[in-house]
């Protein structure tokens, strides 16, 4: 099925996404401040705001500029936008920190993106952490959002790996807006099979997210097991548990990061890709969608975005 999305109402879903995105970001972030106890948060004790975001959200933030400009990624024009709004104190990891200065001192972005880990590019999950409001603005076309998440990725992360990591949580952004417009909820198994649909068989993301679909039903501590939670930071260790939980909860906002905080791991990426994906579905300050207190708690997204 195929319909038409006028240029606003995808705007719209990407920035719900983004507001998904940047809450668990924030939020998720704030567990690695000491005296903040994930218990809380599953007693319903939020930590005190403001809760600051972090290089997922800023990365985003360049992301959904791109595409309120220009309708589409320029890769030239995104790696020089990342490189030049890049605060290095929002948490970038030291290979992000110098393929963006690369960039920025003039070095083009495929050399700077394949000079990463000794030649073999980053496997790293930063293209993943960003890209969900990229998928939610494609929401008519699962194939376009594949691609443009790819072109989004290739700027820093030139391992396939963590290509595919993109790409997979952009089309799971992309089906969860689509089920919004269309009104029908897809089951678990359903949205990640749609997801494993357009990655590459031989990739281990592909593998991770059809694990995910066959343990749809089980605890989180299990899911974690197989799946990681994060603590790798490579798009391996991270994408498949996110969408793994994305799918568990995609209709409940609060419930979803919860289940990261809980898991542990890379928490305010795994909470940034979940929020992203759940949001695109869920929506901001409805039933079920990204609570208002919440938005209100996470530090203003940054000027440059309006
Ligand atoms: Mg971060």
């Amino acid at each position: 099925m195929s319909f038409t999305i006028f240029s606003d109402t995808r705007l719209a879903l990407a920035r719900d996404s983004l507001a998904g995105l940047s809450v668990g970001d924030a939020l998720g972030s704030q567990f690695f401040v000491p005296g903040n106890d994930p218990t809380d948060l599953a007693a319903g004790r939020l930590p005190a705001p403001p809760w600051s975001w972090t290089d997922d959200t800023e990365m985003a933030c360049s992301v959904v500029r791109a595409l309120a400009t220009a309708g589409r990624i320029d890769r030239d024009a995104l790696a020089l936008a990342f490189a030049g709004r890049c605060e290095p104190y929002r948490g970038y990891g030291p290979g992000a920190v110098t393929i963006l200065r690369l960039i920025r001192t003039g070095t083009p972005w495929p050399v700077a993106a394949a000079s990463a880990f000794d030649g073999q590019g980053s496997c790293g999950n930063g293209a993943a952490m960003r890209v969900a409001p990229l998928g939610a603005y494609f929401a008519d076309s699962t194939a376009r959002a594949a691609a443009q998440a790819r072109a989004s990725a290739e700027v820093t992360h030139a391992h396939p790996e963590g290509i595919a990591g993109a790409v997979a949580v952009a089309v799971a952004a992309a089906l969860a807006a689509r089920a919004r417009l269309d009104g029908h909820r897809p089951d678990a198994a359903r949205l990640l099979a749609g997801v494993a649909g357009t990655l590459e068989p031989d990739s281990e993301v592909h593998r991770g997210v059809r694990r995910a679909a066959e343990l749809r039903d089980r605890p989180l501590t299990e899911a974690v097991d197989a799946l990681g939670n994060g603590s790798r930071v490579t798009a391996q260790d991270t994408v498949a548990f996110t969408l793994w939980v994305a799918a568990r909860h995609l209709a409940d906002y609060p419930a979803a990061i919860r289940a990261c905080v809980e898991a542990g791991g890379d928490v305010d990426t795994t909470a940034a890709i979940v929020g992203g994906v759940v949001a695109a579905y869920a929506g901001v300050g409805t039933p079920g969608g990204v609570p208002t207190d919440w938005l209100a708690a996470r530090e203003p997204l940054p000027a440059w975005l309006a």
